[in-house]
């Protein structure tokens, strides 16, 4: 049944309310996307944890109940165990990965805040797979080089979803590409940058999204020119570039 105009109506709305979480041009068809394929399949406590972190003061923030639906389905894929996540908010991303992995997996998952993370933990918990979570907090960089200066962790990683500062993105590949196994795959999100990296230099954006623009250019570029790698930018989300270690 076509929608009416007011349904029309609504569904804008809708689609506005979680703002970038997709960059696909028709508000209809990313809410058909979500009502069709991705709410009814959404696990119970990834539903308990977009309601709570939706009455959260900085929601914009979260992954998107379909990027959350694409990474658990490429966990799964590709039979991960031991993962990484460096920006984990109220943990949605993190649900997702921790719902994916088998009972002894694992994932390190960094956050410079940990009120955020002890937010949605209670939901964690209740799904039953809080002992998979290895929460550290504080800025991810450091950790990295401790890590890498450990030597025990080369090449030990499925998977390393990376959804924080993008001003650091590049110094993240630099120590990640180490700390993923060869076949192993990064995830760098919000690669399309709320479709700020087609904005014509006079656009008016906003402060945040003009300040890190830049630094998304770069790690597209750079990603784009990495033998080491190859790569896949899917427009999920706000973006997302899937690298997989080839050296
Ligand atoms: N993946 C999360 C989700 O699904 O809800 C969203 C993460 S949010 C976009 C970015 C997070 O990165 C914030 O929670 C912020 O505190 C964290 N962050 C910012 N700088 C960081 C740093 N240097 N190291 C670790 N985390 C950082
Ligand atoms: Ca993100």
């Amino acid at each position: 049944m076509a929608p009416t105009h007011e349904g029309q109506q609504s569904q804008a709305g809708r689609h506005q309310e979680v703002g970038h979480k997709s960059l696909l041009q028709s508000d209809n068809l990313y809410q058909y996307i979500l009502e069709t394929s991705v709410y009814p399949r959404e696990p119970e406590p990834m539903k308990e944890l977009r309601e709570l972190t939706a009455k959260h003061p900085w929601n914009i923030m979260t992954t998107s109940a379909d990027e959350g639906q694409f990474l658990n389905m490429l966990l799964k894929l590709i039979n991960a165990k031991n993962t990484m996540e460096i920006g984990v908010y109220t943990g949605y991303s993190l649900l997702a990965t921790a719902l994916a992995l088998p009972d002894d997996g694992k994932i390190l998952a960094m956050d410079i805040n940990r009120e955020n993370y002890e937010l949605g933990l209670p939901v964690i918990q209740k799904a039953g797979v809080a002992h998979k979570i290895d929460f550290k907090e504080g800025p991810a960089l450091p950790v990295l080089d401790q890590m890498i200066d450990a030597g025990k962790y080369h090449g030990t990683f499925d998977f390393i979803f990376v959804d924080a500062d993008k001003d650091n993105y590049l110094n993240y590949h630099k120590r990640l590409i180490e700390l993923v196994k060869v076949g192993g795959i990064i995830g760098y999100d919000n690669t399309l940058w709320n479709g700020s990296v087609v904005a014509p230099p006079d656009a008016p954006l906003r402060k945040y999204v003009l300040y890190y623009r830049d630094f998304v250019l770069e790690l597209n570029r750079a990603l784009a020119a990495d033998p080491r790698i190859e790569i896949c930018q899917l427009p999920v989300g706000d973006g997302i570039t899937l690298c997989r270690r080839i050296s």
